[in-house]
């Protein structure tokens, strides 16, 4: 699951109280400037800074910025809280003192994780089984790709898998359910109120219930009035078990909810527009649907993550032509002949789709330079590859693959430079870290991996494509040899194709580690003035291409990696998507709570 950004730091407790805080500290010795950070229990993304000063404690929250930055309340804000930290050490800049001396965690307290932690794997699966209708390897490669956003979106929904939730039950209901059994002060449930839409929380308190509706303000922040603001109905509760800020008594025993199966109410508003995509009948059932904005799509809501579901029925090697309806329009161009939008018929309905149609005075060895690629991509399925759907021999030769209908990377980076966000470009690169992972596990070299070569479905879903150069590696070999040199993108090869000819997942990585390059450069030419003769010296005396303008260090550093000389030191992709994946989950945008609504007049006391 997504990493919380202070985990490495040796002074970070994790969910722990401020008792447990302080006691920690006690512990270490009290001294002036001694401090740690701890998970915030009210804002998700949010420490709280501890800090000793005088025999005395001080809590300072950090909240996680929309722009993703942390700061303390009138503080100035900083990229990450190790860099907050380290900033405080120099200068107090409004803290009672500067921190001085990290309160480290004994090797035997681990870093404690919140209920949310520890209940969100489980959530995570069940919720986008449930909305994506997607099981096995499709729902890993969803989660992994887009576990913060998927994170964001349950967080505001775990309550409903808690058992002190009851759902709609009017409030006679709920207090004869508190009064059923033992009458303990602080027994408690969440409700959803009948007439408007928010909350409620019932409370057994000597012998009597209250109720404190729940209210949401304008940036969807939940609180009882006049109490502290918490982006979660589960954080609030949890917050109140430990300290009852204005109600009158902390909360206690949950008062259960025995309804069977307990199920998420996913919102059931139906998803529409270009995007819409009708499953198999037998899939229809199982499928709760999200509402999607564009802004908000995930590549899980496209067509195309998804494997189809009936492969029988598509992916033919002899398709039938009269099912294929090929436009005019000319998506691109090679020497094999062009690549044209069409639709394909199923029995499901009708599929976009992209046909490579081979010149028709094409010779033999063209013939069969498409039919390899087509056994290529009928052996794959990723959701971050493009997808064969099948071949068909007709006027000429016509290899039909699922549509990505917003074009090669490079072209839309560069058309688009002012409006996609560096980290919407490291969520893309992901994704196809995730896919050379995939071919990299199936021992299958790409050999032409490029920003052309990556396709975007949507402005956040990004396959691999062009199969044209790739091969399977045999059973017990490591890589190819290729017998001769050909039409090959030399700026992109690693030292060992060029100068021996051999291919394997490592050189795959230095493409990757081009490709990153021309990414994060809005679509810029690797190496643009120089002819190959230089760029091979260049590499030779050990130069590498310049960090691009906008991008992040760590990303510039992963690149380097990529380009380390020899293959066997170079890391694989296993290592590369695990370095894409801290880095995409590190920099993930704070919660923006979906349906958030203006605060009603609060309930009245009993
Ligand atoms: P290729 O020879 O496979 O690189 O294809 C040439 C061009 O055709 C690409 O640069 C894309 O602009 C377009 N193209 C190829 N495959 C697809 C696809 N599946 N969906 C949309 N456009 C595609």
């Amino acid at each position: 699951m997504s990493m919380d950004p202070a985990a490495e730091l040796p002074f970070f407790y994790g969910s722990i109280s401020r008792t447990e805080a302080e006691h920690h500290l006690k512990l270490a010795g009290m001294a002036d400037g001694l401090f740690l950070l701890r998970q915030c229990l009210r804002n998700l993304g949010g420490y709280v800074l501890s800090v000793v000063w005088n025999l005395e404690f001080y809590h300072y929250s950090i909240e996680k910025q929309l722009n993703d930055t942390y700061c303390i309340t009138g503080g100035i804000a900083h990229c990450g809280p190790a860099e907050l930290c380290e900033f405080y050490s120099k200068d107090p800049d409004g803290l009672v003192c500067p921190l001085k001396k990290p309160c480290l965690r004994s090797s035997d307290t681990p870093i404690r994780l919140s209920l949310f932690d520890s209940m969100k794997n489980n959530m995570l699966r069940e919720y986008v089984k449930q909305t994506w209708n997607l099981e096995g390897e499709a729902m890993e490669q969803a989660i992994i790709s887009q576990a913060p956003q998927l994170e964001k979106l349950i967080a505001t929904m775990a309550h409903e898998k808690m058992l002190w939730y009851h759902g709609k039950i009017p409030r006679q209901e709920s207090e004869r359910l508190l009064y059923c059994g033992a009458q303990t002060d602080g027994k408690f449930l969440i409700r959803d109120r009948e007439e408007s839409g928010t909350f409620a929380l019932s409370v057994m308190y000597g012998k009597n219930v209250y109720h404190y509706q729940i209210i949401q303000d304008k940036s969807g922040k939940y609180s009882i009035p006049q109490g502290l603001k918490f982006d979660s109905i589960w954080q609030l509760v949890e917050f109140l078990k430990l300290k009852p800020d204005g109600i009158l008594t902390v909360l206690g025993d949950a008062c259960v909810c025995t309804a069977p199966g307990k199920l998420p109410s996913l919102p059931t508003t139906r998803r529409t527009g270009p995007n819409s995509y009708t499953p198999a009948p037998q899939a229809a059932t199982a499928k709760a649907v999200r509402p999607v904005s564009e802004e908000h799509v995930l590549p899980m809501d496209c067509i195309g993550f998804n494997p189809y579901h009936n492969p029988n029925e598509i992916k033919k090697l002899n398709l039938d032509r009269n099912k294929l309806f090929i436009d005019e329009v000319e998506l691109g161009s090679g020497n094999f002949g062009c690549v044209k939008r069409g639709v394909l018929e199923t029995k499901t309905g009708q599929l976009d789709v992209a046909i490579k149609v081979l010149k028709s005075d094409n010779e033999k060895l063209m013939k069969e330079e498409m039919m390899r690629e087509a056994e290529i991509m009928y052996q794959l399925s990723n959701p971050f590859i493009v997808r064969m759907l099948g071949l068909c021999n007709a006027e000429s030769l016509m290899l039909v693959m699922e549509m990505a209908a917003c074009g090669p990377l490079h072209k839309f980076l560069s058309s688009n430079k002012d409006t996609v966000s560096v980290e919407e470009i490291v969520n893309l690169m992901h994704q196809v870290s995730m896919g050379m992972k995939y071919l990299e596990e199936k021992s299958f070299v790409h050999r032409d991996l490029a920003a052309r070569n990556v396709l975007l479905v949507k402005r956040q879903f990004a396959k691999i494509s062009d199969f044209g150069l790739s091969k399977a590696l045999g059973a017990d070999s490591e890589y190819y040899k290729a017998r001769s040199t050909g039409l090959w993108p030399l700026k992109w090869y690693a030292p060992e194709c060029i100068n021996y000819r051999k291919f394997s997942s490592k050189s795959d990585v230095w493409s990757f580690g081009i490709t990153m390059w021309e990414a994060f450069s809005y679509g810029g030419k690797p190496y643009k003035k120089m002819k190959q003769a230089e760029v091979n010296s260049f590499i030779e005396s050990e130069k590498r291409l310049a960090c691009p303008a906008k991008c992040p260090e760590r990303m510039y550093a992963l690149m380097q990696e990529c380009w380390i000389y020899k293959h066997e030191d170079r890391p694989d992709f296993k290592k590369v998507e695990e370095a894409m994946r801290s880095y995409h989950y590190s920099i993930s945008n704070k919660v923006k709570p979906l349906g958030a609504v203006a605060a009603a007049e609060p309930d009245m006391y009993p």
